[in-house]
């Protein structure tokens, strides 16, 4: 692959990774490699980069790509990748902060010691902020949306911008926000409940996914968005999915609108196993599935223009 050189990036006090493998930071353990993996030292760090790159750098982000499929030929240009320092938590009150890089499972917990309630489904999920953020992720019928107050992020040209619930534009598992934004923060408000009560409430959610998701194999989550008035898997599994095989992906047998790497499954495979979903369902129901999984970078043999 042709990797632009990192002397062409402005000096920075985190690091520059070239031609960084990212299968082993996706939750599919598939796909190609950063062109240029940025580990940022801290806010100012960032802010400092992305004010002085050269215009034409591609920039994007990654969490712990949870919700990604990165394609075999990887991500042109500059991944950011915000490091440990990004993911404190504090309390105040009924007031949770977290680092965009802080993980939701974590910040589920410290709300619960902190008896902070409305928290507890971060626990289910198994990403950071920042993705939740963008994601507007949720489960068992609570989304951030719900607990929202504000959030802290960096855009293209490296200003600070504060959003406010009316500026997050939430709807169904996105957030409608510039597609430049790197959220570095946000702060989330619960209320005041027993910290027992509140971990028994996210012990049982915890069970409930576990015994009806693959949540201890390599995948991406839910592959497909809920179309309105429909559950996806039931769509998939109508279309007679369940367990469908190509190369080594498949369609989980426990959930079907959940995609497996069983073993080595290329990014290919993942991604045209989606796709043959899509088009089976859309015989067989007349429906169209979107994808949720985030499909990002190019196929191998693409060339990349930076
Ligand atoms: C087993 C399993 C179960 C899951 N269950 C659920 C569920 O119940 N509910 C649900 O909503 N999701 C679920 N997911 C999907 C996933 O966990 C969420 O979408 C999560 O919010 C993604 O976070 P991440 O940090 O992994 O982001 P990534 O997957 O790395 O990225 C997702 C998107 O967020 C963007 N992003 C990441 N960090 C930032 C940042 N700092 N600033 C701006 N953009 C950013 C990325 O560019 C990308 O567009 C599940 C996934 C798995 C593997």
């Amino acid at each position: 692959m042709m990797t632009r050189p990192c002397d062409a990036l402005p000096p920075v006090r985190g690091s520059y990774t070239p031609d960084a493998a990212l299968n082993d930071l996706v939750w599919f353990r598939a796909g190609g490699p950063a062109e240029i993996l940025f580990r940022p030292a801290d806010v100012e760090d960032l802010a400092t980069f992305l004010f002085a790159k050269p215009v034409d750098t591609r920039v994007s982000v990654v969490g712990v790509g949870s919700n990604l499929l990165v394609r075999d030929g990887g991500i042109p240009g500059v991944v950011v990748r915000l490091p440990g320092s990004f993911g404190k938590v504090t309390v105040d009150g009924t007031r949770v902060t977290a680092g965009a890089a802080a993980l939701d499972a974590n910040v589920a917990r410290i709300a619960a010691d902190a008896g902070i309630a409305g928290l507890e489904f971060l626990r289910g999920i198994p990403g950071t902020i920042g993705g939740a953020l963008k994601m507007n992720a949720g489960c068992y019928g609570r989304e951030i949306k719900d607990i929202f107050v504000a959030a802290t992020a960096i855009n293209g040209t490296g200003g600070i911008v504060t959003l406010q619930p009316a500026d997050m534009g939430f709807v169904y598992r996105k957030a409608q926000v510039p597609d430049d934004l790197i959220f570095v923060g946000a702060v989330f408000e619960g209320e005041r409940d027993e910290p027992a009560a509140i971990r028994m409430r996210m012990n049982k959610l915890v069970e409930d996914r576990e015994a009806s998701q693959p949540v201890k194999t390599r995948t991406g989550g839910s592959t497909f968005k809920n179309p309105p008035g429909h559950k996806a898997w039931q769509l998939i599994d109508q279309a007679g999915c369940r367990g469908l095989m190509r190369g080594q992906a498949q369609v989980s047998e426990k959930h079907c609108n959940f995609l497996i790497n069983t073993a080595n499954a290329s990014a290919a495979d993942i991604e045209s196993l989606g796709e043959e979903i899509r088009a089976r369902v859309k015989a067989n129901s007349g429906i169209e599935l979107e994808w949720e999984i985030k499909r990002v970078g190019v196929p191998p043999s693409a060339e990349r223009s930076k």
